[in-house]
């Protein structure tokens, strides 16, 4: 009797227990299945961008061209102009970005391309031959306080992966980033990405060089896979990434296909603004997929030349506004461009090495046009 008893209210307890979990399934399958995930699970979901910002933010962007802050001093003054050199014995270095410093220390990034290293000693005559030029190059440097220049003219981060960034081989490299490091000017190069936050945005920008080290080329593969990596490791601690890259055919003032490819893989690896340098002349500006790539800024602040001419003499700042909204999405405004001219001699004869805006209809509807921003169908 006791046993019958007692195994009735253990079958009892059973059914019941077996009742209760067959209702708490129940309960949280229709939770999970249609009517909302309770609060603990959406804790766990991954929220819209890395770390939005509790109030929306904004940051305007500036960008310029190639900067020689030096030359090749194996090529002097053959019609009484002066080189870059000869300039800055004359002239305080604040003198060459004086015409331009008001608008790019108002923007709250500007990013340059740095087309020398800085060294304090180099011999032009006895450098490694480039496989398209021979020993007809140019082997750019600058001396060391010219790194003075880019902080009195208001450019806050420098690309050097470039074709002349390995001029005077690995010791030059090393030494350029050791001179910008001690200025404390962040720099783009290869392997070594920047992270700068302003306004509380988090700035994240790469540089790279698609004509390779020495001009010697790259391997495509390997190059993009680099390339996508950089920007996948950065993109996770920044709200914007800014790949400055160098690339292109010279005097062309239209992308070729290889730019065109690679700069949708950038946007499409996860790059917000492509900036592009070496051409030496303006090229379009491409809207892709809401991204900018600007395919080439032109020259800027150019020691590299002392006659410019009309087209290498074309260039402009560029400016965008981005806006972080709290859910962490980033919109792109439409880009500015501020018509300038690398020399203050507008024969464009000489290069006075002191970029200026310029108002001249002709002259800014041509830089206009040059930049244009283009579909992929228009390119
Ligand atoms: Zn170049």
């Amino acid at each position: 009797m006791n046993t019958k008893l007692i195994f009735s209210q253990k079958k009892s307890l059973i059914i019941r227990l077996i009742s209760f979990s067959i209702i708490a399934l129940c309960f949280f399958s229709l939770l999970l299945g249609g009517y909302g995930i309770p609060a603990v699970m959406s804790e766990q979901l991954p929220e819209l961008g890395a770390n939005p910002p509790k109030s929306p933010r904004t940051l305007t962007i500036s960008a310029v061209g190639d900067c020689v802050l030096g030359a090749d001093d194996r090529y002097v003054s053959q019609n009484g102009s002066l080189t870059f050199f000869d300039m800055a014995h004359y002239k305080d270095t604040s003198y060459f970005l004086s015409g331009v410093k008001g608008i790019l220390s108002k923007a709250d990034v500007t990013f340059a391309n740095l087309e020398n290293v800085l060294l304090s000693y180099a011999d032009p005559q006895n450098q490694e031959p480039k496989p398209e030029q021979g020993n007809k190059g140019f082997w750019f440097y600058g001396l060391p306080s010219y790194v003075t220049i880019l902080k009195q003219g208001g450019i806050d981060i420098v690309n050097i992966a470039n074709n002349h960034s390995h001029d005077y081989q690995d010791a030059g490299y090393t030494e350029t980033t050791n001179i910008l490091t001690k200025a404390g000017i962040p720099f783009t190069g290869y392997d070594d990405p920047a992270l700068v936050t302003k306004n509380g945005i988090r700035v994240g920008s790469v540089g790279l060089n698609l004509l390779g080290k020495n001009e010697r080329g790259v391997d495509m593969t390997q190059f993009k896979q680099d390339a996508a990596d950089q920007i996948k490791h950065l993109k996770s601690k920044s709200d914007i990434i800014v790949v400055q890259i160098h690339w292109g055919d010279e005097g062309s003032s239209m992308p070729n296909s290889t730019q065109v490819d690679v700069g949708h893989f950038l946007i499409d690896a996860g790059a917000d603004i492509v900036l592009g340098h070496h051409p030496h002349v303006l090229q379009p500006t491409e809207l892709y997929k809401d991204r900018y790539i600007v395919y080439s800024l032109g020259n800027f602040c150019y020691g590299g030349i002392q006659w410019p001419g009309y087209d290498s003499a074309l260039t402009a700042i560029w400016q965008i506004e981005i806006s972080l909204d709290t859910r962490g999405h980033l919109t792109l405004a439409d880009p500015k461009v501020i018509p300038c001219s690398i020399t203050g001699d507008l024969t464009f004869q000489t290069n006075d090495y002191r970029p200026i805006p310029i108002t001249d209809d002709l002259f800014v509807q041509n830089v206009h046009a040059r930049l244009a921003v283009m579909t992929m169908e228009e390119l």
